[in-house]
């Protein structure tokens, strides 16, 4: 992409509502702009890193065996009355068309999934499966001061499985344990599996957790990794001993980027949802349901990797794999970084160009390093030929032809 055609240019001055560090970045770099409190339009740039996120989370709940659909967001009253959520599910957002119908507008998907694979499912023959969207989620959040990390529209991904038995059910529980982990660790986080309430659903669910100042819960973990509870339903207080001997229990504030639940058989009993075993009798479904927060997600990464001039991107999910920059006093000079552009556009690696000719060497930089793809390429009078490759989290830099540009970049891909 040629910035010079990219309508939403890095800003030096921005709302002052903006208050998290999150919001801040991102509509600084151009890569979000606040619609309404709570509510976020994702830019070209901000799109490519949700895309990013969200072809990771897509590879690991595929290997997992789901299958992916997309759901309805206006949905029928009825069925969240069946449930007893229509009143008591304190963030729904109800719509009212001008003919009268009303609507939950979906704040999650469980009242219309089980009511819909209920007319496909009959016997244990047709289980276990496991089903999951992509798809905007809306809640009326009382607050909503944390950027995308707490939006009243955010982008979720939540997955439904449904199974014969608790047995069945608790080796994909674990399973997707795995795929969460999997996730988080690809995204850069080093996200705490944190045994949290599990709402009205059951005793426990469990949450993945990221540590970070700026985040909203808070949990009481061992830093040598066995034991992680959310603070609210603590057994234990910080300063304990680890019963494994690695020391004091720790506290620190932290962002929830996702949570899996055991549903029991909560869903299928508002709806009947039954199947027939092998003697012919009528048993309830086994429900599980595992969500994480996409757009939450790209928050958290933001709130980790920064710093204090801009977003540090790890090339997993950063916009673009280089940041090409012209420093153009001669024509030949912008030729030649016209060439390599074109050479790296041909072999497959996304390039953000920053082509601009009425912009100072010194501005481009500072773009740079706000917008914050891993690696700068200059190509100005001064580098011969050749091309300057500096990293996003490093002053060293190096001349590189282009082959050897080429060549490093597609590591970074593998
Ligand atoms: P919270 O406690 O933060 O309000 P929650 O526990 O109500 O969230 P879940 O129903 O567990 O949320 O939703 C699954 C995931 O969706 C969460 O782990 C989080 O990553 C994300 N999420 C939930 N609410 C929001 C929101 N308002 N904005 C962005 N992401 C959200
Ligand atoms: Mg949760």
């Amino acid at each position: 992409m040629r910035y010079s055609k990219y309508p939403f240019k890095t800003r030096k001055t921005i709302g002052r509502d903006l208050q998290s560090k999150n919001a801040r970045l991102l509509t600084q770099a151009g890569f979000i702009h606040q619609e309404v409190a709570g509510v976020y339009n994702f830019l070209p740039l901000g799109l490519r890193v949700l895309k990013k996120i969200s072809d990771i989370v897509r590879e690991e709940m595929d290997a997992t065996g789901a299958q992916e659909l997309l759901l309805s967001s206006l949905q029928n009253k009825e069925n969240w009355q069946k449930t007893d959520r229509w009143n008591s599910f304190n963030a729904l957002f109800k719509v009212k068309s001008r003919f009268d119908t009303e609507y939950a507008l979906g704040p999650t998907h469980e009242e219309v999934i089980v009511p819909m694979v209920k007319q496909f499912v009959s016997s244990y023959k047709d289980l276990p499966f496991y089903l999951y969207q992509i798809q905007t989620k809306f809640r009326d959040e009382p607050r909503a001061k944390s950027g995308i990390l707490r939006g009243r529209e955010f982008l979720m991904k939540d997955l439904y499985s449904f199974h014969t038995d608790e047995k069945d059910f608790n080796n994909y529980y674990d399973k997707m344990k795995k795929a969460y982990m999997n996730v988080f660790k690809r995204c850069g986080l080093n996200a705490i599996l944190t045994e949290a309430s599990g709402g009205a659903f059951s005793k426990l669910s469990h949450e993945f957790q990221v540590i970070t100042e700026n985040g909203e819960d808070e949990i009481i973990y061992c830093p040598g990794g066995d034991f992680s509870s959310n603070a609210e339903i603590s057994p234990v207080k910080e300063g304990k001993q680890c019963d494994l001997g690695h020391g004091p229990l720790e506290k620190a504030k932290t962002i929830e980027v996702g949570n899996i639940f055991p549903l029991k058989t909560r869903f299928s009993d508002a709806f009947g949802f039954t199947y027939k075993n092998e003697k012919g009798q009528d048993v309830p479904i086994i429900m599980g349901c595992y969500g994480i927060g996409i757009t939450r997600l790209m928050g958290a990464i933001v709130e980790v990797y920064n710093d204090e001039k801009g977003i540090v991107w790890l090339s997993s999910v950063s916009p673009y794999a280089a940041h090409l920059v012209t420093i153009n006093k001669q024509q030949s000079t912008n030729n030649k970084a016209g060439d390599v552009y074109n050479k790296l556009q041909k072999a497959g690696i996304e390039v953000l160009y920053d082509d601009r000719d009425d912009v100072s060497a010194g501005e481009k930089f500072a773009d740079c390093d706000l917008i914050g793809i891993p690696v700068r390429l200059v190509v100005s009078d001064r580098t011969q030929g050749k091309i300057e490759w500096k990293k996003r989290t490093g002053d060293k830099t190096e001349l590189l032809s282009v082959n050897e540009v080429l060549n490093r970049l597609r590591q970074t891909m593998l």
